[in-house]
């Protein structure tokens, strides 16, 4: 059912007021989500209850590695059904001491903070009268807590070198297991995945031995699992515009010892002119999008146009999937977003004006996608911060048939 009417201008100001949520993204949720809107919001400011990471079956045992971490103190746990994907819990909120001073830290580095990372020099945006030692409270630019900690530089020095350690976090909000530093993580045996982005690829349901595109890969999440699931058999062509990731995802490649992939930099839009004889069984597109969905977030400025703006640049992907996919090859398309823009309207732009046939797949795991805005979105399926526990997202998959 429309949800529009059931939220009144005053109602969602005062969301978006209390929430630091833009007003544009709360019509957005209450669009979607209609009274479901504050517990949306209220997800979307913390990390959820579970950490999820994917295990490279290419080198272990998603059981062996999970008994692993498990002897390391860790609760790790497999899903019953894709073994690849493992959660550990999240702690928090977790009670912050008072400290006697604040430091001010940008979106980037205080939503970090809220997970458990040290504050970085880079990330301070307001040390006044910081000095080394000090206890202090990390805020972000509204004064919301994301962690507590001990200051390691003086305000002259984060000012002056601008680099290293400013805040050793000593209490953070959520106590996300770190596992970057682990020898698990350094030789390839993990990588950390939301579950609705490991089901995407399962969607995608890759076959060893066929040529697959995914058109936006860095930083190579979907990349590397496509390549396990193709158990190192076929072609997997993973193309970045962005010159810096697609260097940081040849390593990440490495890392992970895949060695069906050829990475490619280039603009995804033009594949099909730069490319003309390229045609892949299926295409994974999986473009920037406004990711409303991502969590934890401590408020959120998303702009209408914005929102507009991705979605007509994701149609770009959309076309030109169609054109470089064979006759009945699949394409699936998924965004860590929740606007019906990015979602259902583009999905019904891939079956309008693209040739794309709406198919149902056997890993269904969210809810269904909007019918009201398209029929054929029922095939595609949405994930809800309040009730998966997850990011917001949305996947869906189409069979080309002309
Ligand atoms: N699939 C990735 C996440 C993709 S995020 C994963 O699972 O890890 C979107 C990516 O699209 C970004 O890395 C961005 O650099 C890339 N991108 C943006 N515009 C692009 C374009 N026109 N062509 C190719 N890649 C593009």
């Amino acid at each position: 059912m429309h949800s529009e009417i059931q939220m009144g201008q005053n109602q969602l100001l005062s969301l978006s007021e209390e929430y630091l949520f833009s007003i544009d993204v709360v019509k957005h949720i209450s669009l979607v989500y209609g009274d479901r809107t504050e517990n949306i919001i209220k997800a979307l400011k913390t990390p959820g209850s579970r950490y999820c990471i994917r295990v490279n079956t290419l080198k272990t045992d998603p059981n062996h590695l999970t008994r692993r971490l498990c002897d390391k103190g860790l609760r790790a746990e497999c899903h019953p059904v894709i073994s690849e994907a493992v959660f550990l819990p999240v702690e928090g909120p977790l009670d912050l001491p008072e400290m006697p001073k604040k430091i001010g830290a940008d979106k980037y580095a205080a939503e970090s903070v809220l997970q458990g990372a040290h504050l970085y020099a880079p990330g301070v945006t307001n040390c006044h009268g910081i000095k080394r030692g000090d206890l202090v409270l990390i805020t972000d630019r509204y004064g919301q807590p994301a962690g507590a900690g001990i200051a390691r530089m003086s305000e002259t020095e984060i000012l002056r070198y601008r680099k290293g350690l400013a805040v050793e976090l000593t209490h953070p909000r959520y106590r996300i297991p770190c596992l970057r530093e682990t020898e698990e993580f350094q030789k390839g045996l993990i990588y950390p995945q939301s579950f609705p982005a490991i089901v995407a690829s399962h969607v995608l349901d890759p076959q060893p031995g066929e040529t697959i595109v995914d058109m936006c890969a860095a930083p190579g999440g979907k990349t590397g699992h496509i390549a396990q699931l193709m158990h190192g058999k076929g072609l997997l062509i993973a193309i970045d515009r962005n010159q810096e990731k697609i260097a940081d995802l040849s390593e990440t490649v490495t890392r992970l010892g895949f060695q069906n992939v050829k990475l490619i930099c280039q603009d995804a839009r033009y594949l099909d002119i730069n490319f003309p004889d390229l045609k892949a069984d299926r295409v994974i597109i999986d473009p920037p999008c406004s990711a409303i969905g991502v969590r934890p977030k401590l408020f959120d400025h998303t702009k209408e146009a914005e929102i507009r703006a991705l979605s007509e640049y994701q149609r770009q992907f959309i076309r030109v999937a169609a054109k470089i996919v064979k006759p009945n090859g699949i394409v699936v398309y998924s965004t860590c977003t929740i606007t019906t823009n990015e979602n259902e309207e583009n999905l019904r732009y891939a079956y309008e004006d693209c040739g794309l046939e709406p198919e149902d797949t056997s890993f269904q795991y969210g809810s269904r996608g909007l019918e009201w805005v398209f029929g054929g979105a029922r095939y595609a399926q949405r994930f809800d911060p309040d009730v998966h526990d997850s990011p917001g997202y949305c996947i869906a998959r189409f069979r080309k048939t002309c």
